[in-house]
């Protein structure tokens, strides 16, 4: 195995890719600067011979060595955190893209992208296949993490038209597991947080919107084979087809957790998707 540059390392998911990848056999460079992402996520790594982390912003230009695979995680992904700095987020998806396969092609190395549901928008097409071409709004609260994924899916495609980047694209659909922020804000973080404290389960409208939430462990597996795989580039939906309400998934951690919190209704965001499942 050669050396593999993980961004976004200090996060939910790129915790547990740097982990998978040190197991495979990888030697590994985590970057991140520290936005969402935090250092107790890596904290166990530290003796690591075979890991090395800098703290660094991906819109910024660098050159970490010698690498042949480059995933890139790095974007704040829970509508609060990507919504308090948009054009952060922004300069992220395009800048911060842009930079890493600029090392893609330096180095020829092969890219993935952590891309998501999201390029779905507000899905007129039920389940979400990858020949959708989504209905997003341009002009709202949300599309600076929207359109940013779109644009780095496009800018993977030119550099690998135009380059010859060897690129891999992944669509994620929602995700839960071990070392999600407690603050994140996202739904499956939230309800057991609030039902651990029995504080009310905040159902945002009327929790008749559903989502498909995908274990940690088998979305990494997914995203480390589709980086294998020899010629495939995507894009590629990951996630898990189970589809459930809001409502539902209130229900069933109060059940899991024992927990008597009363559920809330508070109002829905704006442009809040009102199905998402992956075909
Ligand atoms: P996360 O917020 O836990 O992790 C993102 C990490 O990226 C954080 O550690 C953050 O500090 C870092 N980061 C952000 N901007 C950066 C920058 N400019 N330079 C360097 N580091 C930066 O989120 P996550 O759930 O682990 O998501 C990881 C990736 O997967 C994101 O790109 C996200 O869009 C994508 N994704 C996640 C989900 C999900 O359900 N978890 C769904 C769809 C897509
Ligand atoms: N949601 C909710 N209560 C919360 C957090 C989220 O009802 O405390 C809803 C949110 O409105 C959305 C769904 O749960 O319909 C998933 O939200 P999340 O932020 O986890 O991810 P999204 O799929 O919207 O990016």
């Amino acid at each position: 195995m050669g050396r593999a540059l993980v961004t976004g390392a200090a996060g939910f998911l790129g915790s547990h890719l740097c982990d998978r990848l040190l197991k495979d056999g990888w030697d590994v460079v985590g970057i991140d600067n520290l936005y969402t992402g935090m250092s107790r996520n890596l904290a166990h790594l530290s003796n690591e011979k075979r890991f090395r982390f800098i703290r660094h912003d991906v819109t910024k230009p660098f050159n970490p060595g010698y690498i042949e695979r480059i995933y890139n995680l790095a974007c704040p992904a829970s509508p609060p955190h990507y919504q308090k700095d948009p054009l952060f987020t922004l300069d992220t998806n395009y800048l911060g893209v842009k930079n890493l396969l600029e090392l893609a092609a330096k180095h020829g190395a092969r890219m993935l992208q952590a891309s998501t549901s999201e390029v779905y928008g507000d899905p007129a097409v039920h389940p979400q296949k990858e020949t959708y071409w989504g209905n997003v709004n341009s002009f709202g609260i949300r599309s600076c993490y929207d359109e940013g994924k779109r644009v780095a899916e496009t800018l993977m495609l030119e550099y690998h038209r135009n380059r010859n980047v060897n690129i891999r694209v992944i669509r994620i659909f929602n995700t839960y597991g071990p070392r999600m922020d407690p603050n994140d804000g996202r739904v499956v973080s939230n309800f057991i947080v609030q039902a651990l404290r029995n504080e009310p389960l905040t159902v945002y409208g009327s929790g008749r919107q559903t989502r498909s939430i995908c274990y940690v462990d088998d979305l990494i597996e997914g995203m480390v084979r589709m980086m294998e795989n020899p010629g495939f580039i995507g894009p590629v939906n990951l996630g898990n087809p189970t589809e459930m309400t809001v409502l539902d998934i209130a229900k069933k951690i109060k059940r899991l957790l024992r927990s008597h919190a009363p559920i809330e209704c508070k109002p829905l965001p704006k442009d809040d998707p009102t199905k998402r499942k992956p075909d």
